[in-house]
């Protein structure tokens, strides 16, 4: 099924979510199967559980949009455990619509997670595969990417957002 995306303003966006404690599920799998649904059906190239309103330690990733099943990625309990490089781009968020900045991010990021089997595994990604494991992992800690832009510039945001918010445009 296809997850409604949860928006800024809900608080679920702005909490650290519980870790995974269970796994080899057939609920764990059919979560993980509908996020990916509602990843591509929203042209996203990630999405954490929490931008679904779960609050859980759960992302995915798919850096060919669909185009290559092995760029799937589930990443469990993530971790970032090495960060390299720079790298300048845009970056946007599902859950902040309409909206993209530029973001200073590592070029190169090592993550360490657990797969749906329960597996830990490490993963290095480059480009835009860094930049959503940095992303996808903020969100599983609350974070969002405005955290990652100046301060006039994320207030500027916020206040169309509320805007937005006022005139019944977002929800
Ligand atoms: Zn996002």
């Amino acid at each position: 099924m296809v997850y409604p995306i949860v928006k800024l303003g809900n608080p679920v966006l702005e909490q650290e979510a519980a870790d995974v404690t269970e796994f080899d599920t057939p609920e764990l799998r059919q979560l993980i199967a509908d996020m990916f649904e509602s990843m591509y059906a929203a042209k996203g190239v990630g999405l954490a559980a929490t931008q679904i309103g779960l609050s859980k330690k759960i992302a995915v990733i798919d850096c060919s949009n669909g185009e290559n099943p092995e760029e799937k990625l589930v990443i469990i309990n993530p971790k970032i455990i090495k960060v390299e490089g720079r790298q300048t781009g845009e970056e946007g968020c599902l859950s902040i619509p309409g909206f993209r900045e530029q973001v200073r991010r590592g070029k190169r990021v090592t993550v360490r997670a657990q797969n749906a089997k329960g597996d830990h595994f490490e993963m290095t990604g480059e480009d835009l595969l860094a930049r959503a494991f940095l992303h996808e992992t903020d969100h599983l800690y609350g974070k969002l990417y405005f955290l990652h832009i100046s301060a006039l510039k994320r207030d500027l945001m916020k206040r169309k957002v509320k805007k937005l918010q006022r005139a019944g445009e977002w929800d």
